[in-house]
């Protein structure tokens, strides 16, 4: 009975390991970075920001909704990327195994990752802002308020204008 709870407990261990291992949060990543460090670890995020080259690679970064990290990539596979997340765009969805580094000696020491591929698993798009809409029905608003205000007096100062040239007239 011992022997079978051991080899339960032990193949629990063969399989629930790897599952987890085979994908990872940002921060997973940075909760136990000095466990990981060295790690090739699978990641899935977003592309943010912009591409910084550097001679033939470049740095990427990624946020995954849990925290953001760069990623050193050579220039070519960083191309690949089209849309970068900021406030008018949803960045491209990446999906790619990397060496993860708790202290990168080639990076100053610096937390990274340096992965050899990446590949674009779902494409990113141009936002709409429901804000920049209500800024529109606001400001839209507003200027038929002023309009409405300008005919408003333009129609009750008008008649005064009238009344004061027909009262000349009937003076005359
Ligand atoms: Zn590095």
């Amino acid at each position: 009975m011992v022997k079978k709870s051991v080899i339960l407990v032990f193949l629990f261990f063969l399989f629930a390991l790897p599952v987890h291992a085979s994908k990872w949060t940002i921060n997973e990543l940075v909760e136990n970075a000095s466990l990981l460090d060295g790690v090739v670890v699978t990641i899935e995020a977003e592309a943010i920001g912009e591409v910084l080259e550097r001679g033939e690679f470049a740095w990427v970064n990624i946020n995954d909704g849990t925290n953001a990290i760069g990623v050193y990539v050579p220039l070519d596979e960083a191309k690949k990327i089209k849309y970068f997340g900021d406030y008018h765009h949803t960045g491209d969805t990446l999906r790619f195994s990397a060496i993860f580094y708790n202290s990168c000696d080639e990076h100053g020491g610096e937390m990274d990752l340096h992965a050899s591929s990446i590949t674009v698993i779902k494409a990113g798009s141009p936002t709409e802002h429901p804000i920049d809409s209500l800024k529109v029905i606001v400001f839209g608003f507003l200027a038929f308020l002023t309009l409405g205000i300008g005919v408003y007096f333009y129609h009750t100062v008008k008649p005064k204008r009238v009344h004061g040239h027909q009262s000349e007239e009937e003076t005359e």
